[in-house]
């Protein structure tokens, strides 16, 4: 695996092999992006190039020093096993370590003993040396603020990468260090070949593509037998009470489904995914009904997470509205085609 095998990011592809064949790779990075579309894949390409004692500049993929860049200890810390790939990732090291139990996010004491701890040292096998921030976000302020100086003036060939699936949640000074590599959702054929080469196949294949909005992780997520099943079968209830219509049909509805709040934002997610997939392939008349309806699974959607109002209510109220704008029909007129 090296950045010649990163599969739909040929922007992000571009850039790295564009800085890495000119030797002018910038000292700290920052891939912002979906999670599951191969930033980290890039991440790990990008620090084998740099480590690669073959003297390619994409990485050679195959020497000891890119091998064991991606090569993980099979034990605690479970980092790589080059000692200049350095990963910095909440709870990854024990206490034993950095000093600390992080539970919420990644600590000061981490930031000094993981990443200030080597930066004023050579790298250990000469060439580089790469911190890796797996999700930088979760950077709590202090550990932040502890980086600014490193990250602003490194060593020679001290090099920073930092993955964001929230940039939002980036402090400000963490931005302006860094240069953004944007990741996008990955095109529909290129999930669909990474799925069939982890042996997902028809009819799951083409169900999760259309719900996974790209990312792979979502999808083999999607494709987990017992969520497949519960997914489907939470979408084939929603359907029968929606095209019915009835307050019945509706509480039974909300009486049959798991109503645990996280749960439930999940199965609406799903759902107004299902609702963008069927429309693709329905009538004008019926797509009209079906992009009503997704607006109402959103508007569900903010009901059930900034109102906090109850997941079982929220179920009811969608089913009928969904029945009043006609998507119900619409949806069991495509489950009986
Ligand atoms: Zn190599």
């Amino acid at each position: 695996m090296t950045l010649r095998d990163l599969r739909g990011q040929q922007t992000a592809r571009e850039t790295l092999e564009r800085a890495l064949a000119s030797k002018r790779v910038h000292h700290a990075y920052r891939f912002e992006g979906p999670a599951g579309v191969g930033k980290e894949l890039a991440a790990f390409a990008l620090a084998q190039a740099l480590l690669c004692t073959e003297g390619d500049p994409l990485g050679c993929g195959v020497c000891g020093a890119c091998r064991r860049a991606v090569t993980i200890s099979d034990r605690p810390p479970f980092v790589p096993l080059h000692p200049d790939l350095i990963v910095v990732e909440q709870g990854l090291y024990p206490d034993s370590i950095i000093g600390r139990d992080e539970k919420s996010g990644v600590s000061v004491e981490q930031i000094r003993r993981i990443v200030l701890g080597h930066v004023s040292f050579a790298p250990a096998e000469g060439r580089a040396r790469v911190f890796l921030f797996r999700r930088a976000d979760e950077l709590t302020p202090q550990a932040a603020n502890a980086l600014l100086k490193t990250l602003e003036e490194p060593r020679p060939a001290t090099h920073f990468i930092l993955l964001t699936s929230r940039p939002e949640k980036l402090l400000p000074t963490i931005r302006s260090r860094s240069m953004l590599v944007r990741f996008g959702a990955l095109p529909e054929p290129v999930l669909r070949d990474l799925l069939t080469e982890r042996g997902i196949a028809e009819p799951l294949l083409g169900e999760v593509v259309a719900l996974a909005e790209g990312s792979v992780e979502r999808a083999l997520d999607l494709a987990e037998p017992e969520r497949a099943e519960s997914r489907a079968a939470f979408l084939r209830a929603l359907t029968a009470a929606s095209a019915e219509g009835t307050a019945g049909a509706a509480v039974k509805l909300a009486e049959s489904a798991d109503t645990d709040r996280r749960v439930m934002r999940d199965r609406l997610f799903d759902l107004a995914a299902h609702l963008s997939a069927v429309a693709r392939a329905a009538s004008p008349d019926a797509a009209f009904a079906l992009a009503r309806g997704y607006e109402l699974v959103m508007k569900a959607t903010e009901n059930l997470e900034m109102a906090n109002a109850a997941p079982a209510h929220v179920l009811t109220d969608l089913a009928l509205s969904l029945h009043r704008v006609g998507a119900g029909a619409a949806l069991r007129s495509r489950s009986n085609a």
